[in-house]
């Protein structure tokens, strides 16, 4: 049976292209009559908020979007991801880092744009001595194999990287303690069964990543479809920060079908621009007829 999931970061509220994602994960699940969950990605404690999380889920019911089961947030996660973290380092695989950049953006889901950038493996090698002369604390990075992973995309097709080329040792843990999302979210579908990811194409690029997470952590990947980017007319892409195309301000002047047949249009979906519930959506839902392009709306 296909498990997908909306994995909401409560940092703010929804906005088109956080909707358009989770419209095309619902649709796929609903179209193979599998199974939804809900996790909420309240990792970082600094940039999320419950009261966030409560207009994520009211914004998805409003859409007609439901879920099957809601599992235990990120936030209540730790043991999991603890156990998962002392399997790694049993593997002789994670090492203390000290670098400040290091504890940068670890938590969050590095979109696209964000910088990333190839780690040197400056604290790759260090010696004990070395190691206890240090006075900061350190995060955890996760040796990166030297070994292609590739993504067969449902969407966006083949992706690969080669990990320690493209990418170099990566953090799995911050200098506060606070797991990263590539840690946690393969902990997290690992667990929660998912089968299915279908989230923005920005995170095509972590899914190498994760994909050697799971590997290393003897489960099975999931399949993927990073579905394109929202582009505001001018040509930005949309982000929570800017209220870009705020949910709130268009449902004061559209109804959520018209939203959704827009933005069914603009995917492929629909011939025509004609308001249509997600259930109904669903009923004619393919991938095949999901564009790659990035998608720019009118409303
Ligand atoms: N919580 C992440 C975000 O808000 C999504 C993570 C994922 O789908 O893997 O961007």
């Amino acid at each position: 049976m296909v498990v997908g999931r909306f994995a909401p970061s409560p940092s703010g509220r929804m906005h088109l292209g956080n909707l358009f994602a989770a419209l095309m994960a619902w649709c796929s699940v609903r179209a193979a009559g599998g199974e939804m969950v809900l996790r909420m990605e309240d990792l970082d404690p600094q940039r999320t908020n419950a009261v966030f999380a409560d207009w994520i889920r009211r914004d998805l019911e409003r859409f007609g979007m439901d879920w099957d089961r809601e599992v235990p947030c990120q936030s209540t996660r730790t043991a999991a991801y603890d156990a998962a973290f002392a399997k790694l380092e049993a593997l002789r695989l994670v090492y203390p880092c000290y670098c400040s950049r290091s504890q940068v953006h670890a938590a969050s889901a590095p979109h696209l744009g964000q910088s990333e950038f190839v780690y040197a493996g400056t604290c790759r090698n260090l010696t004990e001595a070395e190691r206890a002369a240090q006075t900061r604390p350190p995060a955890w990075r996760l040796r990166a194999a030297d070994e292609e992973w590739v993504v067969c995309d449902g969407v966006q097709g083949r992706y690969s990287e080669l990990l320690s080329r493209d990418c170099g040792d990566f953090v799995i843990r911050r200098a506060d303690g606070v797991y990263a999302y590539q840690l946690a979210v393969v902990v997290d579908d690992a667990d929660n069964g998912v089968t299915q990811v279908v989230r923005g194409r920005d995170l095509l690029a972590s899914t190498p990543r994760q994909q050697y997470l799971f590997s290393l952590l003897g489960k099975p990947a999931p399949e993927y479809f990073h579905v394109p980017l929202l582009l505001a007319p001018d040509g930005r892409r949309l982000s929570k920060r800017d209220g870009d195309l705020d949910l709130g301000a268009l449902l004061e002047r559209v109804s959520p079908e018209e939203i959704i047949g827009a933005l069914a249009f603009a995917a492929g979906l629909l011939e025509k621009k004609v308001p249509i519930s997600a259930a109904e959506l669903a009923t004619i839902f393919h991938w095949r007829k999901v564009q790659h392009d990035d998608i720019t709306l009118t409303l």
